[in-house]
């Protein structure tokens, strides 16, 4: 049994460690907080045990009569590996402690990619993950880009990727985030960060992203433009390529799914956890070959992709299972798959 620890259990946090109590083979350790809020006390009434993450805080546990199993040192040295879901930035300053007990660790995308030795994305490079210390899973939006651009790049070849990132303004507990009444240019100078980043998983792909900010919070929204080298000659041929990607969902038409709006009713009718989607929504309807360039919509649901990214990412560290062998595993256990 693979011992996960996770180090911070907010949105990224509390949902790898649901999903790593779905794994055959792994055990969640346990989860570190800074504060006794009402995330700290679910992870109790989950059975999940609970630690510290700042030692000067444990008195704050005790008096909201919160039980703690230790302090995040003792849960990192317990551990095969840590998934560390903090902050931006706070990771950085995580690494120290992670390296002093020898536990390789999983940082996410809001990390710089010079923190760590590699940068992952299950479907997009697995393999180099395997042996490493320092992993970062890429963000909610490169996740999304790197799953869809793999395969359309291994079929036809990519000359040159172009997307438009309409991003959420913030997540829905996030209530001090914005723009509230705007539609920002995010930022307005070429490239946003999101192609560089994409670079570090496929260094060699052509792609210029632009980013925008809407006031907004269920989910981002791709529009897509590749060049190919050797496109199909029917938008069909696409559609039936990326239908075979489990972690690609392509919304038929007779669902009459117009936005993000329903996509989340969608996920809340199949009884998806939390109303999340692990998979890229891609409008069917929208796939389009106009001569060698291909066209999309995405919608990327910002909580939840990486959240398979993060279970695969484990086993290849610990070089725990093949690509296929943990994708297939993490999709069953989950239910990722529409
Ligand atoms: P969050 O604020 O929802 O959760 C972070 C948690 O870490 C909070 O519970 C916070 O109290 C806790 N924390 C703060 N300092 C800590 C410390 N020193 N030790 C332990 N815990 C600490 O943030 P999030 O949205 O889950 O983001 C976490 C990471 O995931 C960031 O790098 C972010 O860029 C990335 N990410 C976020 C999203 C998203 O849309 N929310 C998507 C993909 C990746």
């Amino acid at each position: 049994m693979i011992r996960v620890a996770v180090n911070g259990y907010g949105t990224i946090g509390k949902r790898v460690a649901d999903a790593v109590t779905l794994q055959p083979d792994m055990e969640l350790v346990g989860v570190a907080k800074t504060r006794p809020n009402h995330e700290a006390e679910t992870a109790v009434r989950k059975g999940y045990p609970l630690y510290a993450a700042i030692e000067d805080r444990v008195h704050l546990f005790e008096e909201a009569g919160i039980e703690l199993a230790g302090t995040v040192e003792e849960l990192v040295e317990a551990a095969d590996v840590v998934v560390d879901a903090c902050p931006s930035g706070i990771g950085a300053e995580n690494k120290a402690m992670y390296e002093a007990y020898d536990t390789p660790a999983l940082y996410q995308g809001g990390e710089s990619a010079d923190l760590v030795d590699v940068s992952f994305n299950a479907r997009g490079n697995y393999d180099e993950a395997e042996g490493a210390d320092h992993v970062r899973v890429v963000s909610c939006n490169t996740t999304g880009l790197s799953r869809l651009l793999a395969p359309v790049e291994e079929a036809y070849g990519v000359e040159k990727a172009r997307v438009t990132l309409v991003r959420r303004g913030g997540d829905p507990g996030q209530t001090g985030r914005g723009p509230i009444n705007d539609i920002l240019p995010n930022p307005v100078t070429l490239p946003s960060h999101h192609g560089p980043d994409v670079n570090t998983i496929f260094p060699d792909l052509d792609i210029d992203t632009l980013g925008m900010k809407v006031p907004a919070t269920l989910m981002h929204t791709h529009s897509v433009n590749v060049t190919l080298e050797d496109a199909p000659d029917a938008a069909d041929e696409v559609r039936d390529l990326l239908a075979e990607e489990s972690r690609l969902f392509l919304i038929p038409e007779r669902h009459d799914i117009d936005g993000a709006g329903k996509l989340k009713e969608y996920a809340y009718d199949i009884g998806r956890p939390r109303g999340d989607l692990w998979e890229n929504c891609i409008w069917e309807e929208s796939v389009s070959i106009e001569g060698d360039d291909l066209y999309l919509f995405q919608a990327i649901h910002q909580e939840s992709d990486v959240v398979p990214e993060n279970v695969d990412a484990i086993r290849a560290v610990l070089g725990e299972a093949d690509r296929g062998e943990s994708m297939a595993r993490t999709d069953e256990t989950m239910g990722v798959g529409l």
